[in-house]
């Protein structure tokens, strides 16, 4: 159920009404707004006769029974958008379009630092790398870990980016916390429970990745898990699907971005690289990612991608990434125009 109170509510009558549901057996989660607090009673009971009670409280407006799976997550449950704040000054899932750039991998220094120079030239406001790499080979680079994070925060303090960076254990969450601005949760860990839970606590944003065999669904009440344990802020990102199609590294679900707008009030990433896995095809993908109206992109990019440790195939060389970020400029303009005219909806 989600319970929504009169705007201005006092906060003697949210309490009297979480008592009220409380005491019906339902465990609750509040979203605080502006005007309004939202209340989401999750849990097994009487149902209809709880809606019926808090219907008939003069401070509750609205008390609907979700019939998604996933609750919170639900435009049911949030009929607005959730503007996530990332590192104090960038606004994602608002009136920004905000790009998310750098290399698959951290390197070394001099390759962090002039790809955190090369993402800030080009207009991006998050840096991405990582330190904990999730190989499918257990023989690969497996990333320069607490050292690549070090490297990380110190091409922050140069170039003043946010940094987004993958955690892939539930035992590394408060150390990545430490040092990142957004915890990525890679494809392959999309359905690691432990680690969504324990990201529910780490009270940095989370940037969720679609599994590489994950129905938007199954994306859904991944991102659930984490706003269930505490943690509003998650942005998901489509990064491509598996299926039979083997021209491009995997197949990116492009309407997965407006399907998940309808269902959720979450902002939605586009990852253009490990969609295509080929760098030829990351700038028409963004423009789709722009026309679709995701909330943003993130992209690999690499001061020398031949030399690249991962991913070098799909990272932009520098010039391709200025161009890119170049040409995609009249998109993000027609992309604001429309954010400002339907604000809210
Ligand atoms: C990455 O971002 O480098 C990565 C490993 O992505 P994914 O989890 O989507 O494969
Ligand atoms: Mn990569």
């Amino acid at each position: 159920m989600i319970i929504s109170m009169r705007k201005n509510a006092a906060r003697a009558e949210i309490d009297s009404v979480i008592q009220r549901i409380e005491d019906f057996g339902y465990k609750i989660h509040t979203i605080e707004g502006e005007e309004r607090v939202v209340i989401g009673a999750i849990g097994v009971g009487d149902t209809s006769a709880c809606l019926e009670a808090l219907e008939a409280m003069n401070c509750v407006e609205k008390a609907v029974r979700i019939s998604a799976p996933y609750k919170f997550v639900s435009r049911e449950f949030k009929p607005g958008r959730t503007t996530i704040t990332v590192g104090g000054n960038v606004h994602v899932g608002n009136s920004e379009f905000v790009v998310m750039a750098g290399p698959c991998s951290v390197e070394s220094e001099k390759q962090i630092l002039e790809s955190a120079e090369l993402a800030a030239k080009g207009g991006a406001k998050i840096l991405r790398g990582g330190a904990f790499k999730p190989r499918t080979s257990p023989y690969d680079f497996q990333g320069m870990e607490e050292e690549g994070l070090k490297l990380l925060a110190k091409a922050r303090e140069h170039t003043g980016l946010a940094i987004v960076t993958e955690v892939m254990s539930d035992n590394d969450v408060s150390l990545v916390a430490s040092y990142a601005d957004v915890m990525q949760v890679g494809a392959r860990n999309m359905q690691n429970f432990a680690l969504l839970k324990a990201l529910g606590k780490c009270g940095k944003p989370v940037l969720l990745k679609r599994g590489l065999s994950s129905t938007i669904k199954e994306l859904l009440m991944s991102a659930e898990y984490i706003v269930a344990h505490g943690n509003n802020d998650v942005m998901l990102c489509e990064r491509g699907i598996r299926t039979f199609e083997t021209a491009t590294r995997n197949t990116c679900d492009i309407v997965a971005c407006a399907v998940l707008r309808e269902l959720t009030h979450l902002p939605v990433i586009l990852d253009p690289s490990h969609a295509t896995g080929k760098r030829s095809l990351v700038p028409a993908l963004s423009r789709a990612g722009v026309a679709i109206g995701a909330d943003g992109l993130i992209v690999e990019i690499h001061p020398n991608p031949q030399k690249a440790i991962s991913d070098g195939a799909q990272s932009l060389e520098p010039a391709q990434w200025l161009d890119m970020m170049k040409s995609l400029q009249p998109y993000i303009e027609l992309w604001k125009a429309e954010r400002m005219s339907t604000v809210a909806v």
